[in-house]
């Protein structure tokens, strides 16, 4: 019988995420913060490109997922920057030997238009993921006919190489 291979070469992840538009937050994309009338609603900051991407950083390494790791019944995620989430994500999938060879993205929202802001987008993903920029892929759409013109959703794949097992260097955010 072959072994089981605990740690092949790749692994691939997919995360995705939404989030409805509210009045009265900041609207916060892919760690940034763009000028808009409205933010993104959530427990959290809403930031729903962040989301994806830890869930596919979670997902590559089967690990939990962002809802069990970080419960929006929990009083310490209210409000939270979710570079904590992404970081967390990062921190886990370096445990477990890995490292990012790039991820692709695809926002779906009415407004905002990402264009002007793609470039501030990967630039902020690549410094929180150390990754080069030529890694992240930033894509948009509009949802045309899917009637979700008040919710920003966030759909993200992640390929991994294997890397060695390395020793965490951040202190996890979760007691
Ligand atoms: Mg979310």
């Amino acid at each position: 019988m072959r072994a089981r291979n605990l740690q092949p070469e790749t692994r691939i992840g997919y995360g995705w995420d939404s989030h409805e538009f509210v009045k009265g937050v900041p609207l916060k994309i892919g760690g940034i913060t763009l000028a808009h009338d409205k933010g993104l609603g959530g427990h959290s900051d809403g930031d729903v490109l962040l989301h994806a991407i830890t869930d596919a950083l979670l997902g590559a390494i089967a690990a939990p997922d962002i809802g069990s790791l970080f419960p929006p019944s929990d009083p310490r995620w209210k409000g939270a920057d979710s570079v904590v989430f992404v970081r967390e994500a990062l921190n886990r999938v370096e445990e477990a030997g890995y490292a990012i060879s790039n991820i692709d993205s695809t926002l779906i929202l009415v407004e905002p238009k990402i264009g002007a802001h793609r470039g501030a987008i990967r630039k902020r993903v690549s410094e929180l993921l150390s990754v080069e920029e030529d890694a992240i892929g930033i894509k948009a759409k509009t949802p045309e006919g899917m009637g979700t013109d008040e919710a920003a959703i966030a759909h993200v794949t992640v390929l991994l190489k294997r890397a060695g097992v390395r020793k965490r260097t951040g202190r996890s955010a979760i007691k």
